[in-house]
Protein backbone atom coordinates (compact mmCIF):
# COMPACT_ATOMS: atom_id res chain seq x y z
CA UNK A 1 0.00 0.00 0.00
CA UNK A 2 1.03 3.53 -0.56
CA UNK A 3 2.46 5.38 2.38
CA UNK A 4 -0.49 8.03 3.17
CA UNK A 5 0.05 11.77 1.98
CA UNK A 6 -0.79 13.94 4.53
CA UNK A 7 -1.46 18.17 3.74
CA UNK A 8 0.14 20.19 6.33
CA UNK A 9 -1.01 23.46 6.85
CA UNK A 10 0.63 25.85 9.10
CA UNK A 11 2.50 29.10 8.51
CA UNK A 12 4.56 28.62 11.99
CA UNK A 13 8.37 27.78 10.52
CA UNK A 14 9.19 25.67 13.45
CA UNK A 15 5.62 23.99 14.02
CA UNK A 16 5.99 22.82 10.57
CA UNK A 17 9.08 21.56 10.75
CA UNK A 18 8.47 19.51 13.96
CA UNK A 19 5.61 18.69 11.59
CA UNK A 20 6.75 17.19 8.47
CA UNK A 21 10.13 15.54 10.50
CA UNK A 22 7.56 13.71 12.48
CA UNK A 23 5.73 12.41 9.23
CA UNK A 24 9.26 11.96 7.35
CA UNK A 25 10.48 10.08 10.07
CA UNK A 26 7.54 7.96 10.24
CA UNK A 27 6.66 6.54 6.85
CA UNK A 28 4.13 9.17 5.80
CA UNK A 29 4.84 11.69 3.08
CA UNK A 30 3.46 14.92 2.94
CA UNK A 31 3.05 18.24 1.17
CA UNK A 32 3.72 21.56 3.17
CA UNK A 33 1.41 24.52 2.68
CA UNK A 34 1.85 28.02 5.03
CA UNK A 35 -1.61 29.83 3.84
CA UNK A 36 -4.83 29.00 3.10
CA UNK A 37 -4.91 29.65 -0.20
CA UNK A 38 -2.02 27.36 -0.89
CA UNK A 39 -3.78 24.58 1.14
CA UNK A 40 -6.62 25.01 -1.28
CA UNK A 41 -4.80 24.79 -4.18
CA UNK A 42 -2.92 21.50 -2.85
CA UNK A 43 -6.01 20.28 -1.35
CA UNK A 44 -7.74 20.14 -4.85
CA UNK A 45 -4.03 19.23 -6.76
CA UNK A 46 -1.90 16.77 -4.68
CA UNK A 47 -5.19 14.81 -3.29
CA UNK A 48 -4.07 13.92 0.35
CA UNK A 49 -5.52 11.50 2.22
CA UNK A 50 -5.28 13.66 5.61
CA UNK A 51 -5.41 17.53 6.19
CA UNK A 52 -3.40 19.00 9.26
CA UNK A 53 -5.30 22.45 9.30
CA UNK A 54 -3.17 25.38 11.59
CA UNK A 55 -6.21 27.42 12.24
CA UNK A 56 -4.33 30.65 12.39
CA UNK A 57 -3.29 31.05 9.10
CA UNK A 58 -2.03 34.89 7.34
CA UNK A 59 -3.89 35.16 4.78
CA UNK A 60 -6.94 33.72 6.05
CA UNK A 61 -9.50 31.86 8.60
CA UNK A 62 -9.06 28.22 8.67
CA UNK A 63 -12.47 27.70 9.40
CA UNK A 64 -12.96 29.15 5.33
CA UNK A 65 -10.01 26.09 4.24
CA UNK A 66 -12.33 23.87 6.26
CA UNK A 67 -15.70 25.10 4.51
CA UNK A 68 -13.99 25.12 1.09
CA UNK A 69 -12.63 21.77 1.56
CA UNK A 70 -16.15 20.52 2.57
CA UNK A 71 -17.67 21.80 -0.42
CA UNK A 72 -15.84 19.04 -2.71
CA UNK A 73 -14.43 16.41 -0.46
CA UNK A 74 -15.00 14.34 2.64
CA UNK A 75 -11.14 14.66 3.00
CA UNK A 76 -10.27 13.97 6.86
CA UNK A 77 -9.54 17.41 8.50
CA UNK A 78 -7.41 17.11 11.84
CA UNK A 79 -7.18 21.38 13.47
CA UNK A 80 -4.43 22.35 15.07
CA UNK A 81 -5.30 25.44 17.39
CA UNK A 82 -3.29 26.90 20.70
CA UNK A 83 -5.17 26.40 24.14
CA UNK A 84 -6.77 29.93 24.02
CA UNK A 85 -8.64 29.66 20.34
CA UNK A 86 -11.54 27.02 22.02
CA UNK A 87 -14.33 28.85 20.12
CA UNK A 88 -12.53 28.71 16.93
CA UNK A 89 -12.07 25.10 17.91
CA UNK A 90 -15.42 24.31 18.34
CA UNK A 91 -16.85 26.40 15.05
CA UNK A 92 -13.98 24.55 13.00
CA UNK A 93 -15.65 21.02 14.10
CA UNK A 94 -18.80 22.68 13.66
CA UNK A 95 -17.60 23.41 9.76
CA UNK A 96 -16.79 19.81 9.12
CA UNK A 97 -12.88 19.23 10.77
CA UNK A 98 -12.41 15.83 12.28
CA UNK A 99 -10.46 16.14 15.13
CA UNK A 100 -8.26 18.71 16.59
CA UNK A 101 -4.91 18.87 18.76
CA UNK A 102 -3.92 21.48 20.86
CA UNK A 103 -0.16 23.78 21.07
CA UNK A 104 1.90 22.60 22.38
CA UNK A 105 0.83 18.77 21.40
CA UNK A 106 3.45 15.90 21.54
CA UNK A 107 4.84 13.66 18.44
CA UNK A 108 3.14 11.15 19.96
CA UNK A 109 0.20 12.44 20.25
CA UNK A 110 0.25 13.83 16.56
CA UNK A 111 0.78 10.35 15.00
CA UNK A 112 -1.82 8.97 17.74
CA UNK A 113 -4.37 11.13 16.25
CA UNK A 114 -3.09 10.21 12.36
CA UNK A 115 -3.63 6.75 13.21
CA UNK A 116 -6.88 7.12 14.79
CA UNK A 117 -8.05 9.02 11.75
CA UNK A 118 -6.57 6.12 9.29
CA UNK A 119 -8.55 3.33 11.14
CA UNK A 120 -11.77 5.69 11.51
CA UNK A 121 -10.87 5.98 7.33
CA UNK A 122 -10.46 2.08 6.86
CA UNK A 123 -13.78 1.46 9.22
CA UNK A 124 -15.68 3.42 6.94
CA UNK A 125 -14.51 1.99 3.80
CA UNK A 126 -15.53 -1.22 5.04
CA UNK A 127 -18.82 0.02 6.04
CA UNK A 128 -19.52 1.69 2.97
CA UNK A 129 -18.43 -1.59 1.45
CA UNK A 130 -20.81 -3.66 3.41
CA UNK A 131 -24.15 -0.81 3.40
CA UNK A 132 -24.26 -2.06 7.02
CA UNK A 133 -26.88 -1.39 8.71
CA UNK A 134 -25.49 -3.13 11.85
CA UNK A 135 -23.22 -1.28 13.83
CA UNK A 136 -20.69 -3.63 16.45
CA UNK A 137 -17.77 -1.58 18.19
CA UNK A 138 -16.24 -4.30 21.32
CA UNK A 139 -19.44 -5.37 22.72
CA UNK A 140 -21.95 -2.93 21.65
CA UNK A 141 -24.09 -3.50 18.45
CA UNK A 142 -26.66 -1.19 16.97
CA UNK A 143 -28.80 -2.33 14.92
CA UNK A 144 -30.12 0.46 12.83
CA UNK A 145 -33.00 -1.12 10.72
CA UNK A 146 -34.50 -2.40 13.56
CA UNK A 147 -33.72 1.11 16.07
CA UNK A 148 -32.19 -0.95 19.10
CA UNK A 149 -29.02 -1.83 20.82
CA UNK A 150 -27.62 -4.51 22.35
CA UNK A 151 -24.84 -4.81 24.95
CA UNK A 152 -22.86 -8.17 25.32
CA UNK A 153 -25.60 -9.58 23.51
CA UNK A 154 -28.94 -7.90 25.65
CA UNK A 155 -30.48 -5.67 24.32
CA UNK A 156 -30.46 -1.62 25.67
CA UNK A 157 -33.93 -0.48 26.69
CA UNK A 158 -33.47 2.98 26.13
CA UNK A 159 -35.83 5.64 25.60
CA UNK A 160 -36.42 6.98 22.17
CA UNK A 161 -33.79 9.96 22.66
CA UNK A 162 -30.98 7.92 24.45
CA UNK A 163 -31.57 5.60 21.32
CA UNK A 164 -31.20 8.90 19.06
CA UNK A 165 -27.97 9.96 20.85
CA UNK A 166 -26.37 6.61 20.31
CA UNK A 167 -27.24 6.39 17.12
CA UNK A 168 -26.08 9.65 15.88
CA UNK A 169 -22.40 8.82 18.06
CA UNK A 170 -21.99 5.71 16.38
CA UNK A 171 -22.66 6.36 12.78
CA UNK A 172 -19.90 9.14 13.47
CA UNK A 173 -17.58 6.82 15.61
CA UNK A 174 -14.26 8.60 15.84
CA UNK A 175 -15.29 11.73 15.33
CA UNK A 176 -15.50 14.66 18.07
CA UNK A 177 -19.37 15.89 18.11
CA UNK A 178 -19.72 19.47 19.59
CA UNK A 179 -22.66 20.01 21.64
CA UNK A 180 -24.45 22.47 18.77
CA UNK A 181 -24.21 19.87 16.18
CA UNK A 182 -25.48 16.63 18.50
CA UNK A 183 -28.42 19.05 19.71
CA UNK A 184 -29.24 20.32 16.31
CA UNK A 185 -29.38 16.88 15.06
CA UNK A 186 -31.12 15.18 18.07
CA UNK A 187 -33.95 18.69 18.68
CA UNK A 188 -33.47 20.44 15.13
CA UNK A 189 -32.27 23.92 17.48
CA UNK A 190 -29.51 24.42 19.88
CA UNK A 191 -30.17 26.37 22.67
CA UNK A 192 -28.82 26.60 26.10
CA UNK A 193 -31.02 24.21 27.61
CA UNK A 194 -31.09 21.80 24.77
CA UNK A 195 -27.31 21.62 25.91
CA UNK A 196 -28.15 21.02 29.49
CA UNK A 197 -30.68 18.60 28.40
CA UNK A 198 -27.83 17.08 26.43
CA UNK A 199 -25.74 16.56 29.89
CA UNK A 200 -28.73 14.68 31.25
CA UNK A 201 -29.62 12.33 28.63
CA UNK A 202 -26.03 11.34 28.29
CA UNK A 203 -25.83 10.37 31.70
CA UNK A 204 -28.25 8.12 31.61
CA UNK A 205 -27.56 6.35 28.29
CA UNK A 206 -23.84 6.27 29.70
CA UNK A 207 -25.64 4.69 32.80
CA UNK A 208 -26.73 2.06 30.73
CA UNK A 209 -24.00 1.64 28.17
CA UNK A 210 -20.92 1.85 29.97
CA UNK A 211 -20.05 -1.04 32.41
CA UNK A 212 -18.36 1.31 34.58
CA UNK A 213 -19.44 5.04 34.44
CA UNK A 214 -17.02 6.58 35.97
CA UNK A 215 -13.92 5.60 33.32
CA UNK A 216 -16.07 5.46 30.09
CA UNK A 217 -15.66 3.09 27.49
CA UNK A 218 -17.37 4.53 24.80
CA UNK A 219 -18.21 7.74 25.17
CA UNK A 220 -15.41 10.16 25.84
CA UNK A 221 -16.34 13.88 27.29
CA UNK A 222 -14.48 17.13 25.59
CA UNK A 223 -15.37 19.50 28.32
CA UNK A 224 -16.97 22.19 26.91
CA UNK A 225 -17.03 20.81 23.20
CA UNK A 226 -18.66 17.90 23.00
CA UNK A 227 -18.35 14.17 22.87
CA UNK A 228 -16.80 11.74 20.85
CA UNK A 229 -17.57 7.66 20.11
CA UNK A 230 -14.45 5.90 20.75
CA UNK A 231 -13.56 2.65 18.69
CA UNK A 232 -13.20 0.14 21.00
CA UNK A 233 -10.63 -2.80 19.93
CA1 LIG B 1 -0.52 30.05 12.84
Amino acid sequence: MNKPMVLVVEDDAPVRNLITTTLKTNDYRYIAAGTGQQAIVSAVSSNPDIVLLDLGLPDMDGVEVIKNVRSWSNLPIIVISARSEDADKIRALDAGADDYLTKPFSVEELLARLRATQRRLSYMTAQMLEAASVFTNGELTVDYAGGCAYLNGEELHLTPTEYKLLKLLSQNVGKVLTHTFITQNIWGRSWQSDVASLRVFMATLRKKLEPDADSPQFIQTHIGVGYRMLRVD
